[in-house]
């Protein structure tokens, strides 16, 4: 994801705290009270500009979901997304590092996880950064409820592959597997960002469904 320096981003998201979330590490075990109900909360990490996260919300009102987001000048324009599709009240963002997912959700408090192109980091000395790497699929399983699932996007073959010996080696049931999700688009799928660019350049996405067992 290009950054382009947004020195107006920061006031612009500290406006919003009914939306990009201060003080999450606050509400940690909370959400339901955040949420003002019981449904079930799904996270995408990496939400980049919202596109995916705020179609889900739109889509699934039944549903809560948080966009998790590192850079300012990237969850701007989430924030903007959000804004334009209001009222939309099952939808959050939170301006955090992935890796640090349980300072702000504790075990239980999430029933799926969304990754969507996320950085392949094809240096094996980076393979840790990778959001599919053992050690984040055990972060998942701390703050996911029993048996929930991944469900994972991506143009990268590469990172792809890696991600199902990832799940796999960790015990996860492999569930679905599209090589090519756009020949029989399910109805239901909502387009993120890099998957329009890349899907208009030609290119196949793949995608996974994993559950822990
Ligand atoms: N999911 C979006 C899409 O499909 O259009 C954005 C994809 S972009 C390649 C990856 C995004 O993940 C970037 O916006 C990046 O800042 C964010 N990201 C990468 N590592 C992250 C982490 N550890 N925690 C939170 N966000 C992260």
């Amino acid at each position: 994801m290009r950054l382009r320096n947004k020195p107006w981003a920061e006031d612009f998201i500290n406006a919003h705290p009914e939306i990009v979330i201060p003080n999450p590490e606050e509400i940690k075990g909370k959400w339901n009270v955040e949420f003002k109900n019981d449904y079930p909360l799904h996270i995408e990490v990496g939400s980049g500009k919202g596109q995916f996260v705020t179609g889900m919300a739109k889509q699934n009102p039944e549903i809560n979901y948080i966009g998790i987001e590192l850079y300012d000048s990237v969850i701007v324009s989430a924030l903007e997304n959000a804004i334009a599709a209001q009222p939309l009240p099952n939808l959050r963002l939170l301006k955090v590092n992935g890796s640090d997912l349980a300072k702000y959700f504790e075990k239980n408090d999430v029933d799926r996880v969304y990754l969507n192109f996320s950085d392949p980091w094809p240096k094996t000395r980076h393979a840790k950064r990778r959001l599919t790497h053992a050690e984040f699929l055990e972060l998942y399983k701390s703050i996911l409820v029993d048996h929930a699932e991944i469900h994972f996007k991506t143009d990268n073959r590469g990172l792809f592959e890696y991600s199902l010996t990832s799940m796999s080696a960790f015990g996860m049931l492999i569930k679905d597997v599209s090589l090519d999700l756009h020949v029989n688009m399910p109805e239901d799928n909502i387009m993120t960002e890099y998957e329009e660019k890349f899907s208009a350049k030609g290119q196949p996405i793949y995608r996974v469904e994993a559950k822990y067992v």
